[in-house]
């Protein structure tokens, strides 16, 4: 079986490029060894408002849950961060709905789809791909592909097979969620939860609704969040038990999310990685869905046209925000790190960086000087960094 690209993966990514090469007027084989393409949900479904507008991608009514107008930090349980500039406005999707209706999108546009079909093997010559074992419903068969994408997660099978590496082990954050039904109605906002109780991560409430939310956890290094780290999370923070009761639980979803920073379009041979399989998500919060839909279109049209150009079109379309998300990320790991600070001051000045209440070098400096912002610097700081934000202290 001939195709000019061979698409691994239907999540974002996968459909995205398997759109764009179609549209580019490419034969596309697309497979996903999923028997159903976005089951079972690894994800905590929420996307961004103003990446999403850039995207261009109108969001099919079926797939939307819920939207919400700004997000809260709870930093160290006693500071509340609400940051309600437009990037933290944001709208929760049925990933299992979204990813079906994407990979719908890359049929129509002219891509051969196929659920449960996995990708086994690579016969390479040097670095080139001359053909792929695929096996489709059962039965093996030979695809001789002129590229490869691997749009195929975060521990790409493709990488392991070419012999690459764009996600060491230390740049995976492991999450665990329940999607769940809430006590009392929630606030119409996504709520961040930074503390040392959840660890090097975060946790999260991510409504699906008034009465429905996913809420858990993602720690950066930390092998896989146990059902009952999550359930002892939900239960001993005073705001999220306020809300949930772990004796109801409707869905458990666990999962790993790359968090390595902005590596440009990798890329070996014949062979272009993209969305979780290239890392490239906002790497301070792990946001992945439209970043790799929108990597994977890049990756889609530069394999059907050019596919030497990938890199250099993809720093042109996403570099700036992969990056500014990378460089978030280790503002906060640097944080993290830094033993001179109080396990309390620690949490506290990751928060302020990761709701962009405080700029990152901002933050560095007061570190230096070794203090905390007064609240009156704090005020006069967000005010200079012109972000809609408003912190206060919190009393539980
Ligand atoms: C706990 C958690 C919470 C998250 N929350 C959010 C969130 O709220 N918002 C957000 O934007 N992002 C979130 N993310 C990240 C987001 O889910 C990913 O970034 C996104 O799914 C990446 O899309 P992708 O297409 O690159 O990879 P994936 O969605 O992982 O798709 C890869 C596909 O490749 C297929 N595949 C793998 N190997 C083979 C093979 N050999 N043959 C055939 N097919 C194969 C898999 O079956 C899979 O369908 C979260 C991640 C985790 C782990």
């Amino acid at each position: 079986m001939d195709c000019d690209v061979l698409v691994v993966g239907l999540g974002p990514a996968g459909s995205g490029a398997a759109k764009a090469a179609a549209e580019a007027g490419a034969k596309v084989l697309a497979i996903d060894r999923k028997r159903e393409i976005g089951t079972p949900v690894q994800c905590g479904e929420v996307i961004g408002r103003s990446l999403l507008k850039r995207s261009g991608l109108k969001l099919p009514p079926q797939a939307v849950a819920s939207k919400q107008t700004h997000t809260r930090f709870i930093v160290d349980r006693s500071l509340d961060i609400s940051n309600h500039g437009p990037q933290w406005a944001s709208i929760t999707v049925e990933r299992k709905m979204l990813d079906k209706i994407l990979a719908a999108e890359a049929a129509i546009a002219g891509a051969v789809v196929q659920a449960d079909s996995t990708l086994l093997s690579l016969d390479m010559d040097g670095d080139i791909v001359r053909s792929a074992t695929v096996r489709f419903r059962g039965v093996e068969k030979e695809v001789r592909p002129k590229v490869v994408i691997a749009a195929d997660g975060v521990h790409s099978p493709v990488a392991k097979m070419t012999g690459v590496c764009w996600n060491t082990p230390d740049m995976v954050a492991h999450g665990g969620e329940f999607e769940m039904v809430a006590k009392r109605p929630l606030p119409r906002c996504m709520q961040i939860f930074l503390e040392e109780e959840v660890g090097l991560g975060y946790g999260w409430i991510i409504p699906k609704g008034r009465s429905r939310a996913n809420v858990g956890l993602a720690e950066v290094g930390v092998r896989g969040q146990t059902r009952n780290r999550v359930q002892d999370w939900i239960d001993g923070n005073p705001v999220v038990s306020s809300y949930f009761d772990t004796e109801s639980i409707i869905e458990v979803k666990t999962g790993d999310a790359p968090v390595p920073g902005f590596q440009g379009g990798p890329s070996i041979g014949n062979v272009l990685f993209t969305g979780d399989s290239a890392g490239q998500t906002l790497a301070f919060v792990g946001e992945g869905i439209i970043p790799a839909y929108m990597c994977g279109l890049v990756a889609g049209e530069s394999a059907a046209k050019d596919p030497q150009s990938y890199d250099t079109r993809l720093r042109a379309v996403m570099g700036e925000e992969l990056s500014y998300g990378g460089e978030l990320k280790d503002a906060i790991l640097g944080l993290w790190s830094d033993d001179s600070l109080t396990p309390s001051q620690k949490y506290t000045a990751a928060g302020l960086v990761m709701s962009e209440a405080i700029p990152p070098e901002t933050m560095a400096a007061l570190v230096e000087e070794g203090r905390e912002p007064t609240p009156l610097e704090l005020y006069r700081m967000i005010k200079k960094g012109g972000q809609k934000v408003k912190v206060k202290r919190l009393d539980i």
